[in-house]
């Protein structure tokens, strides 16, 4: 039932906003690609002088090819580029040119990253006031619905300077990685083709990194002279590669698609990790479950494959078949808070005290990792609610709130939770602190929209749609609607 609300709430989403010249973005949260995408820019932002861990990577679930950067360090990916790219080297031309653009600091502007002050998470900081996590998780793959931010943001183009120099950048950090920059130019040249299409056809990345032949060139002479240009891609990061590609594309395409591309006679591991979420978008559990056996035969140690295959037996009802198989991905994938979540999540939805007890650390740990990982927090505070805490429930709430950028909400629970914590304590100074910001600006929110309204009267064509803010209230009800009826979930 909720399940079917969530996916109704998403489709209704995507249907209600395509007629905007700027679209939402959904971003999606997977354990696995995370840590892939993590791995493999580490090197490149090393040779860039960049601090790894200070860098984001976010994956956007579109079809089309692009890569963008926003100010502060963060990359975002579309699916769809990584779905075109033929090997792990092509996506890496492409991670180490963005990089490029933001050690050049290209295009950063006054407000843009710049509010890390105002403590908001990084999530919300970059995807806006609008930014919200549509339902939980869906065959272990979180969907957050991004901001217009983000969605203008790759809209800006970059000067042909900028993009030459970030080529040159990009092609010294792999160099220097030791790794080839054939992918890039590949991926380059495939644009090229985009070129003489009329301009609704092309790819976004096409019109905001202006290409050029001379460009080409000069990058080509930078690539050819390096000493790993005939380096081929590292074996096991290809074999990751190829199955974040199939898994991704067996999420996001038909079922049929996914069968076509990925036919049962394939016995790869790519190949069946595709088809397991494809039974799985068509229903058909047990051969889903028979793929993730096959898989977990090959490598007994892969929590990504317990991960799925515990997140399936959830799905469908079977939360205590769940259990020992989610335990097993958290065992093997101690320190990923996206899996950590999944094991809380069937643990609170059995609605039982003991269970409850037993999700509370495993929920804290998660969000003292990610605190923006607003699903864990709803978790924990029914998991607090539960065992009688209500202080900590509303302070849990609250910070569920201030993750997704909704001050609103975020300082109402702050304040009940101020109400009943006790002084001085650290939770109380927690509660104090979303407090105070999340009334600033609610406060700067309220205002905007009242202006944005008065702007969306005057010109109703314009680009100052207040859907951001209609969103925000749709997921509010939404989730009064969760908070209200906890028994319906899953
Ligand atoms: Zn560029």
């Amino acid at each position: 039932m909720q399940k079917t609300l969530q996916r109704l709430f998403i489709a209704f989403l995507m249907l209600a906003l395509p007629t905007a010249q700027v679209q939402a973005q959904s971003i999606l949260r997977d354990a696995e690609t995370e840590a892939f995408l993590r791995h493999i820019s580490e090197p490149i932002f090393l040779a860039a002088g960049l601090t790894p861990s200070s860098v984001k990577i976010y994956l956007i679930g579109d079809k089309s090819l692009n890569a963008f950067v926003t100010g502060g360090q963060n990359i975002f990916i579309h699916s769809g580029l990584i779905m075109a790219s033929d090997d792990v080297n092509q996506l890496l031309g492409v991670i180490a040119h963005e990089t490029g653009h933001i050690a050049g600091g290209h295009l950063s502007r006054r407000g843009e990253g710049t509010t890390a002050a105002s403590n908001m998470s990084i999530l919300s900081m970059v995807l806006g006031a609008a930014a919200i996590l549509a339902g939980g998780t869906d065959a272990g793959m979180g969907i957050f619905m991004a901001g217009q931010t983000v969605a203008q943001r790759q809209y800006l183009a970059y000067s042909r300077v900028q993009e030459s120099t970030s080529d040159q950048a990009g092609a010294l950090y792999l160099r220097k990685a030791g790794i080839s920059g054939q992918g890039l130019v590949q991926f380059f040249n495939r644009l090229r083709n985009q070129e003489i299409l009329a301009q609704v056809r092309q790819d976004p990345y096409v019109r905001t990194h202006p290409l050029n032949r001379q460009r080409i060139l000069a990058l080509e002479n930078a690539v050819t002279t390096s000493p790993y240009y005939k380096t081929p891609p590292n074996p096991e990061d290809n074999e990751v590669f190829n199955r974040i590609k199939a898994k991704l594309y067996g999420y996001l395409e038909g079922p049929v698609q996914t069968l076509r591309k990925y036919p049962v006679s394939d016995t790869s591991v790519a190949a069946r990790y595709a088809r397991v979420y494809a039974y799985h978008k068509d229903l058909e559990w047990d051969l889903a479950l028979q793929e993730s056996d096959a898989l977990l035969a090959i490598e007994p140690n892969n929590p990504y494959f317990y991960e799925i295959k515990g997140q399936i037996l959830f799905e469908n009802g079977k939360v205590l078949d769940a259990l020992p198989v989610l335990e097993k991905a958290i065992k093997f994938a101690p320190h990923e808070t996206l899996v950590a979540t999944a094991f809380g999540q069937a643990l609170v939805s059995l609605e039982d005290k003991q269970r409850m007890m037993q999700a509370i650390p495993i929920l804290e740990d998660a969000v003292r990792r990610d605190s923006s990982n607003s699903f864990a927090w709803f978790n924990l505070a029914k998991a607090y609610s539960w065992t009688g805490d209500d202080a900590k429930a509303s302070l849990a709430t609250a910070e569920r709130f201030f993750a997704i950028g909704n001050p609103i909400q975020s300082m109402v629970h702050a304040r009940r939770a101020v109400d009943m914590l006790k002084p001085g304590t650290a939770e109380w100074l927690r509660a104090q602190d979303i407090l105070f910001v999340s009334e600033r600006s609610a406060a700067r929110y309220k205002k905007q929209h009242k202006r944005r309204r008065r702007a969306t009267d005057k010109n109703t064509g314009g680009f100052q749609s207040s859907r951001g803010f209609d969103r925000s209230l749709t997921q509010t009800s939404q989730q009064k609607y969760r908070y209200q009826h906890p028994g319906r979930g899953h």
